[in-house]
């Protein structure tokens, strides 16, 4: 998903010998712990049998049995902490409960470590040779903190959350046996070998726990599975699942423009790194939102009508298959050599994000473009909403977009009053689309359109084709590729961008203007424009900067340094009355369109909690949404990213 020290040689950095913990000075424990085992490239002996009951949706309990082949002395559980794709250690450890293990009919009492809490210590005794564990995985009835994965009508499965494993081992080289029991007559996608399914109970051909951990599940009372590739040389299936039967109802218009994403990204990439890929889609307002990439699906979800309600609606969730299947090339088979870690609790490092997650929100939305999932306007859109956030954000001048990435470790949801200082966590995914294009519309001008970077694309990512086991890159495996498309200073290049920081550092906006468009802004939006724009009604970014919502109408968003920032507004003011009328959005707008050609200023009476205060703004510029528009008498190069390939 969103948010990441460099080595040529990943095997050294993945088994390299890290000092382990050492436990010391716990004497008020019952008995001394053992240091955690670093993970080593060897195989766990035997086979770890594992059965997940998903049919508790009244208590939305997900209950775990384990049955682990053992021997006599100390064994080390884990609990995964370092979750595929979320960049940082956000396993929910928090949600495991009735933890138990047996052996021969008895109790092994186990001790939680000390400095790691992920980490379970068990001493086996003599005679036994397997253990059985059980636990619950209380999952969330809002997603206040954690998403709400259990429904009446569906389960989004991660094993990941639901399982221990032994440490001391590769994650690559530990077999689980899984099996999971569904409601009655629910169904599932998972890109997992079903052995039967039967009564509800699905079994599955042993798996690695690393495929095991990326290849989540989406079952449902309300199920369809349809083939988006027919005839293609690896089944590519959506799978869709929804609160209501009513909700699957995707036209022939939809499943085509499935069918021609797959072909384009077949065209840029040249090869496929899957043997089956399953695209797994939530139609729902229940379950909690997500858009997690895997090596062959992904998890994915979408408002309930997004079938229903037309094709020209939810911009965004039409970017959001495009993105996840992108990282299939891009993340999972091309892993920056810092993120391909021996297993789920060593800790990612994500120096690279910027390719990883940059790259792939790039290719994202050309591929959103040339498959016909979007218009060439609403996907210029995009990029002007994109450039003017980037050439308005003030966070540049204490922190570079390379520091957004390394602080990504903290959890990518954090959330901040001040997210233009702040620079949120998420500048890796927006600024550095922007570098891409500013890249992909250098090497388009340089060699006069006959390179672009979609030959880099080809280069990188199409090698290899059929294998699927992760090609780990590094910052200069990246530069001498580029460099292999056109020679440049590409090291120089992406340096100087992603370090930019200070007083006198700028968006990369180069992209924008070599591609044949200037950045402006209009006060009023197209129908198109307000489909990818979608805030832009409660939106005073640009203006008066801030941001109006919920039903209080309450000041968000205010941008540091501002002009609200000015009149010294900060987090948890409402908004009340403007010029003296009861204050919305639309009357907001209107007063603030009125005030281009008046002369008074626009009075403000806002509110938090017993406290009010009366701020006035002499603005007259109007309201300003951005807009990207063409320079004519240059080459539309943008419009040319955006074209789907004939070949
Ligand atoms: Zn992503």
């Amino acid at each position: 998903m969103k948010r990441f020290l460099l080595s040529a040689c990943a095997a050294a950095l993945v088994f390299g010998a890290a000092p382990a913990l050492a436990q010391v000075g716990t004497p008020a424990l019952p008995r001394p712990l053992p240091a955690i085992p670093e993970p080593q490239d060897r195989a766990y002996p035997g086979t770890i049998g594992y059965h997940v009951d998903a049919t508790d949706l009244d208590h939305r309990v997900i209950r775990v049995q384990q049955s682990i082949p053992v021997t006599v002395g100390d064994l080390t559980l884990l609990y995964p902490k370092f979750i595929p794709g979320n960049h940082a250690a956000t396993g929910p450890i928090q949600l495991l409960a009735g933890l138990t293990v047996t052996a021969n009919g008895q109790r092994i009492e186990w001790l939680r470590d000390t400095l790691d809490p992920y980490a379970f210590h068990l001493a086996i005794p003599a005679g036994v040779t397997q253990i059985e564990v059980a636990f619950e995985w209380l999952t969330q009835p809002d997603n206040a903190v954690w998403r709400v994965v259990m429904t009446p009508e569906m389960v989004n499965l991660q094993w990941e959350k639901a399982l221990l494993y032994p440490a001391g081992y590769a994650h690559s080289r530990i077999t689980f046996q899984p099996s999971i029991q569904l409601p009655a007559g629910w169904q599932y996608g998972v890109a997992m070998d079903t052995v039967s399914f039967e009564g509800g109970r699905a079994t599955f051909a042993p798996i690695s726990l690393e495929m095991l951990a990326d290849s989540p599940m989406f079952a449902g009372a309300h199920y369809r599975r349809i083939d988006i590739d027919p005839g293609g040389r690896s089944p590519i299936h959506l799978n869709i699942v929804a609160d209501s039967a009513a909700n699957i109802a995707p036209t022939p218009a939809w499943i085509e423009a499935y069918g021609t994403l797959v072909d384009q990204a077949d065209r840029l990439f040249g090869a496929r790194h899957f043997d089956r890929y399953e695209f797994l889609l939530g139609l729902t307002s229940r379950m909690g939102g997500i858009g997690l990439e895997h090596h062959r699906s992904s998890e994915n979800t979408a408002p309930p009508g997004f079938f229903t309600d037309g094709i020209t609606r939810n911009f965004g969730s039409r970017t959001l298959l495009p993105h996840e299947y992108v990282h299939s090339w891009n993340g999972k088979f091309r892993r920056p050599s810092d993120q391909l870690t021996p297993n789920l609790n060593e800790p990612v490092q994500n120096t690279l994000l910027w390719v990883y997650e940059g790259q792939t929100e790039y290719w994202g939305d050309v591929l959103t473009g040339r498959s016909g999932l979007a218009t060439k306007e609403e996907m210029l859109s995009n990029f002007a909403e994109i450039a003017a956030f980037y050439d308005n954000q003030p966070g540049r001048d204490w922190r570079a977009l390379q520091d957004t990435t390394n602080h990504n470790l903290l959890g990518y949801r954090t959330s901040n009053p001040w997210p233009s200082h702040m620079r949120g966590t998420g500048d890796y995914y927006r600024e550095a689309a922007l570098i891409w294009l500013d890249a992909d519309t250098l090497i388009r001008e340089a060699t006069d359109n006959r390179k672009s970077l979609d030959d880099f694309a080809r280069a990188f990512f199409g090698v290899d084709d059929g294998v699927w086991s992760p090609k780990p890159y590094t910052f200069d495996d990246l530069v001498a590729a580029l460099n292999g498309v056109h020679p440049h200073d590409w090291a120089g290049f992406l340096r100087t961008r992603l370090d930019a920081v200070g007083p006198e550092a700028s968006a990369p906006l180069d992209g924008i203007t070599r591609g044949g468009y200037r950045l402006v802004y209009v006060d009023s939006l197209t129908a198109a424009e307000k489909q990818v724009q979608t805030g832009w009604a409660n939106d005073f970014q640009y203006s008066l900067g801030f941001s109006l919502g919920g039903p209080t109408n309450r000041i968000g968003g205010i941008v540091w340094g501002g002009l609200a920032y000015q009149a010294g507004l900060g987090a948890g003011w409402d908004l009340v009355a403007v010029n003296d009328r009861a204050a919305s959005a639309e009357v907001l707008r209107e007063a603030v369109t009125a005030a281009k050609s008046g002369t008074t200023p626009i009075t403000l009476i806002i509110r938090n909690g017993d406290r009010f205060r009366t701020v006035s703004f002499d603005y007259r510029g109007g309201l300003r949404y951005p807009r990207l528009e063409r320079i004519e008498g240059t080459p539309d190069r943008l419009g040319d990213v955006l074209t789907a390939r004939r070949r």
